[in-house]
């Protein structure tokens, strides 16, 4: 019933050039707001709604609430930027998504330039032929595509090649042990090379500490987002970042 009880939202967590620290980017992250249980994080409710196959509604919710939101954020005159929304697996395998994608785009008027889609590799694992189709039509669309916590799954590499994908993103769980633990700056080092050697574009997560920002910055990671910059954001403190970033713009 969190749907239709209007219990859930959206927060939006900047994504910052590592260098200059200005916002280029957003990712929308779902929160569901019960009276009983209070406010609970995705990890807790997004598995088990993938597995009753309630994720379809819930995904289809969010894409057209954060293309909404772009919306009001230029209709109050902010200067933009593009969101990220994630993406089930389920929803790549039982609904289409091309069509659910393109609806909440133009319901909102905005064109697909201005939304990303992040999905996990489980969505390579599943290998439905329909899968390179919905790849091809959201790059159509004009839809940045990413593979979110890249090297915690089952990082098929081959898929690396074959997809129309723009970006990976550099899974927190790798981050953490930065820099002190060798074999996470192993990992940390590979994956980046990965990035450029196939030119994609790669966001770091979960950047906590002016150390892991140096460290990325070495490895020339050009985009991060963490609790050193900001965490998820409600649409109105997002903007207020969005304004400073501008403002910084404008008298430099
Ligand atoms: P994710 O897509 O990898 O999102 C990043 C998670 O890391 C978020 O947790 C975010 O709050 C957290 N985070 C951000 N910066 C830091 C940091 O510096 N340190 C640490 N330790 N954590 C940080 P959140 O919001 O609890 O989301 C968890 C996961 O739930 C997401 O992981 C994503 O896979 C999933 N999720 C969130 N919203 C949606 C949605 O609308 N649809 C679907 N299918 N999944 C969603
Ligand atoms: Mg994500
Ligand atoms: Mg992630």
């Amino acid at each position: 019933g969190a749907l239709d009880n209007n219990e859930l939202t959206l927060l939006y967590q900047p994504q910052v050039d590592l260098r200059s620290g200005l916002v280029v980017g957003a990712e929308a992250l779902m929160r569901w707001h019960n009276s009983q249980l209070g406010v609970m994080r995705p990890d807790i409710f997004i598995s088990h709604a993938e597995s009753t196959g309630e994720i379809i509604r819930l995904g289809a919710w969010a894409l057209r609430e954060a293309c909404m939101q772009v919306r009001r954020w230029r209709d109050e005159g902010h200067h933009t930027v593009r969101v990220a929304v994630n993406v089930s697996y389920r929803q790549f395998l039982a609904d289409d998504l091309a069509g659910t994608v393109e609806a909440a785009l133009s319901a909102a008027g905005i064109p697909g330039t201005a939304l990303e889609l992040e999905f996990t590799e489980r969505v390579l694992i599943e290998d439905e032929p329909e899968t390179l189709r919905t790849f091809a039509q959201l790059r159509e669309l004009g839809v940045m595509l990413s593979i979110d916590d890249f090297g915690e799954g089952y990082s098929a590499l081959n898929y690396l090649r074959r997809l129309p994908i723009h970006g990976l993103k550099l899974s927190q769980l790798f981050l953490q042990g930065v820099p002190g633990n060798g074999s996470d700056v192993a990992v940390c080092q590979a994956v980046s090379a990965i990035a450029r050697s196939l030119g994609l574009g790669l966001v770091a997560e979960g950047v906590e500490s002016e150390a892991q920002r140096q460290f990325l910055l070495q490895l020339g990671v050009p985009v991060g987002q963490g609790f050193l910059f900001a965490p998820g954001l409600s649409p109105d403190e997002f903007a207020r970042r969005l304004e400073a970033a501008q403002e910084l713009l404008s008298n430099a």
